[in-house]
């Protein structure tokens, strides 16, 4: 990641801006950047419902010597916490095989959910197999990049949903360097107080590295994680740019809309932001 022009970089997760047979498409994630004047992109490198290896990116080095920040999100159903070893295992694999590819386009971080164990199950033993998740990356070199663990909308005994259960995950994994993304949306429907959210969250890990600004479509506290653009949801918006402007840290939007309406938010946001 080269300089960024804004103190606090602006971007829009985009489409992976490639064809089927790995050619990029339209210009890709950066020409997607320009036409919505955004600091920064956040990109799947595979289908995110997919076990399958990253390939190597055409636009690898373009995206590595860009100003514009490239965030990389990993695939939605990895989950390094379960107890079923046969789901958790390739999880790891998968993590590193996308950490390792997200490096080579110099991301500035893997953006990564906290998973789950099932509701029978202790989730400390959860907390330990994130703990070895680090530790077995450790002996092979560590992760090439930040991981940024994301905080979840639902779900019992998820790892992340949950400031106390952040709080238990951090003291296990904290040491091995693990950023932390607030997504705005998630916290509302997990029932945070989006008035204290980063100060609550900053006394537990101790840094906020990326910001998933989203509006909810649902009530607080409904555990339903359905994304709204920032000025249409149930979050009234101040809230959102208060959350964004005391993190202090780069922003990601999640927000359903066309190019032009994200060119929008950006630039409202940029304003409110000064
Ligand atoms: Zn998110």
């Amino acid at each position: 990641m080269a300089g960024h022009p804004f103190a606090h970089p602006i971007g829009v997760h985009v489409g992976p801006g490639l064809t089927d047979e790995n050619e990029l498409l339209g210009g890709g994630p950066l020409a997607t950047a320009a036409a919505m004047d955004a600091d920064g992109v956040q990109i799947f490198l595979t289908d995110p419902q997919s076990y399958a290896n990253p390939k190597p990116r055409p636009d690898a080095d373009d995206l590595r010597a860009s100003d514009v920040m490239v965030v990389v999100h990993a695939p939605y159903m990895l989950n390094v916490a379960t107890t079923n070893n046969r789901i958790r295992v390739p999880g790891r694999k998968l993590l590193a095989a996308h950490a390792k590819a997200a490096a080579e386009v110099g991301a500035y971080g893997l953006v990564v959910h906290g998973g789950h164990v099932l509701a029978a199950d202790d989730p400390a033993i959860g907390v330990d197999n994130w703990r070895k998740t680090f530790a077995y990356q450790e002996k092979d070199g560590g992760f090439p990049l930040p991981l940024l663990l994301e905080n979840t909308a639902g779900g019992g005994n998820a790892m992340t949903r949950d400031l106390d259960a952040i709080g238990r995950l951090w003291e296990a994994i904290g040491e091995h360097g693990a950023g932390f993304v607030l997504d705005t949306c998630h916290a509302w429907a997990a029932g945070w107080d989006l008035a204290t959210a980063v100060d609550d969250l900053r006394a537990i890990t101790g840094r906020i590295d990326l910001v998933h600004l989203n509006n909810s479509r649902d009530p607080h506290g409904s555990s339903r994680d359905r994304h709204a653009p920032l000025s249409e949801g149930e979050i009234p918006t101040e809230l959102l740019v208060e959350v964004a402007c005391s993190a202090d840290c780069p922003v990601i939007l999640e927000t359903p809309g066309d190019r032009p309406a994200h060119a929008e938010e950006i630039n409202m946001l940029r304003t409110a932001l000064g």
